[in-house]
């Protein structure tokens, strides 16, 4: 028997065995088969990494930004030489299909680009006259050493939201991947660092809640970027404020999508049923709630069924296949107890998710059930699975209502040719993200990802200038300029 290989830490632009005797088993999803071993790092573990982020930001901070530019555009360059194995190992180790992991992989790519553009991004306001012979300017610096906890769904996209633009500006960066996808990161380290990224600035420790715990604590951690779920990131933005650091947590969701009767039916379908199942619905801007206009519902159904039945189920290496596993037994088996739990509930099921399903991996179908009301758990909470609910509503004012129910605001969409109703959507939904005749409107890096209610706690998004600020903090210099005479 071949012995599964253990992953190590990465500290100092070194590999080092992490000090813990405890190492958790990776899965493929899509076969069972375990891949790899995580360490459940340790506080020590932690320590040493932040002592060595500590002292790497001394020399990097002073670093001249264009210079700390030209390694991002020269990992950009690695990243794209490496694209297809970086978008293989994500679709190994979470399940995604190859071409949506291509994708993950160029939104990353853009991030990086985004960050390059650092020397322009990190420039200072000035006002050359504030006061008889006095001027203002202010500059910006970066922070210290920061945090990043990342989830399982993104293993690459994520990530990229917070090392690279954190790098640019000068600060060092210790992250803590989701224990579930650790693989990936091993490669955006070793290609950064083949970048020229000097030891120390971006460190690796792998773990659960001890690490997540030692980051919010630890007083050389400023600022903490986090992305997962509503409870942890509720938990992380009230600890990490209460040790006094810089905090942004993206959380979860629940997506609403509204369709109105002159939409186009077929091309709403295809971007709802993308929406709704692609990435086995585990993305936090899937569809996971329709909200139709009761007068098209029977037909948009009938359509929704057809195009969901026809989707092709399996391990997302092979060729196509749109629909891989969810990540875990674990959420497999969640997801079949939200489906009785629908059942039980009242909602009828319109496709069964539970049927037809491989033997191997962690498979649930595309599920849909129609009749469900704001009362319904599966309405309420966030599966983050193929399940998706339809709500029917008389106009788009209760649809509206409806989704603005919803305790999550992530993302929410519109499918209409209605110039009036787009309008009067924007101004009266409740979500940070909206789309008009699109499925999934995640904005891309040059945007902040502005999630609302209770997908976001904190003030700066992740991306966009929202990052720049994030990352840097400002000095304001006063200057008076005596007259002299010249
Ligand atoms: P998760 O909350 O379980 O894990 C996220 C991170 O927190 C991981 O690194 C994990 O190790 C750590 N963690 C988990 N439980 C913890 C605990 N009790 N104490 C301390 N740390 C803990 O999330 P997940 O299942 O990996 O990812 C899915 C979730 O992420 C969904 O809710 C999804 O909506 C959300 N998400 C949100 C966004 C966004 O931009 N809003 C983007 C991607 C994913």
């Amino acid at each position: 028997m071949t012995e599964i290989r253990k992953l190590r830490n990465y500290i100092n632009g070194q590999w080092v065995a992490s000090k813990t005797a405890k190492y958790e088993d990776v899965y493929n999803p899509a076969t069972s088969e375990i891949i790899c071993q995580v360490p459940i790092s340790t506080k020590e573990d932690l320590a040493e990494a932040t002592q060595v982020a500590s002292t790497a930001f001394e020399k990097w901070k002073n670093i001249a930004v264009p210079r700390r530019a030209r390694i991002l555009f020269t990992f950009q360059q690695l990243l794209l030489q490496h694209k297809e194995e970086l978008a293989r190992l994500i679709t190994l180790e979470n399940g995604k299909n190859l071409s949506e992991a291509r994708g993950e992989v160029q939104r990353g790519i853009e991030n990086v680009e985004f960050a390059a553009g650092a020397p322009t991004l990190m420039m200072g306001d000035s006002l050359a006259s504030i006061a008889t012979d006095v001027e203002v300017a202010n500059y910006r610096y970066p922070i210290g050493v920061v945090g990043g906890i990342t989830p399982f769904n993104f293993p690459m996209m994520v990530p990229c939201w917070m090392f690279p633009m954190a790098i640019a500006c000068g600060n060092t960066f210790i992250l803590k991947p989701s224990e579930r996808t650790p693989l990936l990161t091993e490669r955006l380290v070793e290609l950064f660092s083949e970048a020229g990224l000097p030891a120390g600035v971006f460190n690796v420790v792998y773990g659960a809640h001890d690490i997540v715990n030692g980051i919010l604590e630890h007083p050389e951690i400023k600022a903490i970027s986090f992305v997962g779920s509503k409870p942890v990131g509720e938990y992380v933005y009230k600890t990490g404020s209460d040790h006094l650091k810089r905090v942004q947590a993206l959380t979860g969701a629940k997506n609403h999508s509204i369709v109105l009767k002159d939409a186009d039916l077929d091309d709403t379908v295809t971007n709802i049923v993308s929406a709704a199942f692609g990435s086995a619905g585990e993305r936090c801007m899937a569809c996971a709630v329709v909200t139709v206009e009761e007068s098209i519902a029977d037909d948009f159904i009938a359509k929704l069924k057809e195009k969901s039945e026809a989707i092709k189920i399996g391990n997302g290496l092979d060729d196509g296949v749109f629909l891989g596993p969810v990540i875990r037994e674990e959420n497999q088996k969640r997801t079949i107890d939200y489906i009785e739990k629908g059942l039980a509930e009242g909602a009828t099921l319109v496709s069964d998710g539970r049927q037809s399903i491989p033997e191997t991996g962690y498979f649930v179908g595309p599920t849909i059930f129609d009749g469900v009301t704001t009362e319904m758990t599966i309405w309420r909470d966030e599966i983050f699975a193929p399940v998706l609910s339809i709500i029917r509503v008389k106009d788009l004012k209760e649809a509206v209502e409806t989704a603005n129910k919803s305790e999550f605001a992530n993302g929410a969409c519109l499918f209409t040719n209605n110039a009036a109703a787009i309008r009067y959507f924007r101004e009266t939904i409740d979500a940070g993200m909206l789309g008009i005749n699109l499925g999934v409107p995640a904005p891309m890096a040059f945007f902040p990802f502005s999630g609302w209610k209770s997908s976001f706690y904190g003030t700066l998004h992740a991306n966009g200038k929202d990052s720049v600020d994030f990352y840097t903090r400002k000095k304001v210099v006063t200057a008076r300029y005596p007259k002299a005479t010249i």
